[in-house]
């Protein structure tokens, strides 16, 4: 299909009669009509007007190594030729999967040295659920099969992956949500602090866990999840006191600890994955976005030796995966791109450069009037938009407040997405200096915009 010459409303036309959009509201985009993006390189997109836009969440916190890397095309385009598609169920396997199984446990902290594929950081989350439960199954516990999460969590968007998250617009919609999901809540001082310190509160948030445990009973308790940093939550980092105290209270009642590194894996928190950034020791990782950059859909669990020995030698057969499970080509990219990786130190540029760079040069609008927190580790960041910086009061309606400035961004060649109130960045990892200049000053532009609009300016 030729799409070049075709006008932005001919496409506009068809989506509109036949596209329904992940969360969007089809009826106002179908009102304004949909920005068609076209091209991409670097970390810019071009939409079918020719418009450039600076694109600061990496598509959906996932382009980690940037747009238009020909070596991942080529992969893929290799492996495609060589072989498509073959499936890992039963008793076959291919070169990728198998490679990429190997580096994927070279890369990860110790201990994780087992991956089982899927294709979405959803289906990650799914399997984790299962796997969680069959490794208490096959121990003898069966009844251990409750998991906690947290307030405000996003663990996806199948039902299992829904239910587990804890976003309230979606357990409203979705009717009956999973049984044996517990949720506690999160560690985020800047809204529910008070007078506490951020340490102090940080134990206070972990210990929310110790009392759900002792509710619930110990011996329910399978797991808890949490991702590193919570990223379509808003960016909520926690206290430094909140991951250590949440591993105490896990090994305290052997309960495993369940890392969502969907956000903060492959380098966004300037190490490999957010648990190293948080001195977390999971048992099990969800892993997906970065690991292919987004050009392939791919995603993945990291199993610890505590639950894959135990399930290899107890389980029999898992009665769990999906067709594309190692597809060829996606695990062709993934090792691609992790090559590409570390082959040119991004990882190490981030945390060493352009990850301090970044959060020192947004920290600036720390001094905003529309600004309260500026958080974040590497290149993931958030900021609050707040009614009063004294008080640390919020607006009322902070998705209100949000979608004002995304839609100033939006307008002024940016890319930034809103979570209520807040206001999150995810550039791509190969970001230079001079383009986070260039991105921080348009974040301060369309700040001043929101600012003026809300009468704070
Ligand atoms: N887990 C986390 C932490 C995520 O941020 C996401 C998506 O943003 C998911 C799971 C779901 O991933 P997907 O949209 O690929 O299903």
């Amino acid at each position: 299909m030729n799409h070049i010459n075709k006008s932005t409303e001919y496409w506009q036309e068809l989506d509109r009669a036949h596209h329904l959009h992940p969360f969007t509201d089809t009826k106002s985009l179908n009102e304004k009509g949909t920005r068609v993006i076209t091209k991409a390189d670097g970390i810019y997109l071009w939409d079918s007007d020719g418009n450039r836009v600076l694109d600061g969440m990496a598509g959906l916190w996932c382009v980690n190594i940037g747009y238009g890397r020909k070596e991942l095309v080529d992969a893929a385009q290799r492996q495609m030729m060589e072989l498509p598609y073959y499936n890992t169920f039963f008793q076959t396997t291919n070169a990728p999967a198998t490679e990429l199984s190997q580096l994927l446990a070279e890369i990860t902290p110790e201990g994780l040295n087992r991956v089982f594929f899927a294709n979405s950081g959803s289906e990650a989350v799914d399997t984790v659920i299962r796997l969680v439960r069959r490794y208490w199954q096959v121990e003898g516990q069966p009844d251990r099969n409750v998991i906690i999460s947290r307030n405000n969590a996003y663990h996806g968007s199948t039902v299992a992956g829904a239910s587990l998250g804890g976003m309230d617009p979606m357990h409203e919609q979705s009717g009956l949500m999973m049984p044996g999901i517990e949720h506690i809540m999160q560690p985020y001082w800047y809204k529910d602090g008070g007078d506490l310190s951020p340490e102090e509160f940080g134990l206070k948030a972990a210990q929310a866990l110790e009392e759900r445990i002792l509710e619930v009973g110990p011996e329910k308790v399978a797991a808890f999840i949490g991702e590193p940093i919570q990223g379509a939550g808003g960016v909520i980092v926690p206290p430094e006191t909140y991951w250590p105290e949440i591993q105490r209270i896990c090994e305290k009642y052997n309960i495993l600890l369940v890392a969502d590194e969907v956000i903060c894996g492959f380098g966004r928190t300037g190490n490999w994955f957010g648990s190293e950034t948080f001195g977390i020791k999971p048992d099990l990782m969800s892993m997906a976005k970065g690991m292919s950059s987004g050009y392939l859909p791919i995603s993945a669990v990291m199993v610890g030796d505590r639950v894959a020995d135990s399930l290899i030698e107890k389980s029999g057969e898992f009665y769990h995966g999906y067709t594309y499970s190692g597809h060829p080509a996606s695990c062709a990219v993934a090792i691609e791109n992790i090559r590409l990786m570390r082959d040119e130190g991004i990882v190490d540029r981030v945390r060493d450069e352009t990850g301090p760079y970044f959060q020192k040069r947004l920290r600036e609008l720390e001094d905003h009037p529309l600004i309260g927190e500026v958080v974040g580790y590497g290149l993931v960041a958030g900021m609050v938009m707040v009614k009063n910086k004294e008080t640390r009061e919020l607006f009322e309606n902070g998705s209100e407040v949000g979608n004002i400035c995304r839609d100033h961004c939006f307008n002024n060649g940016l890319i930034m997405r809103a979570c209520g109130d807040r206001m999150v960045l995810s550039p791509p990892l190969v970001m230079t200096k001079a383009e986070i200049d260039e991105l921080l000053e348009k974040v301060k532009y369309c700040l001043d915009l929101t600012a003026k609009d809300l009468g704070k300016l």
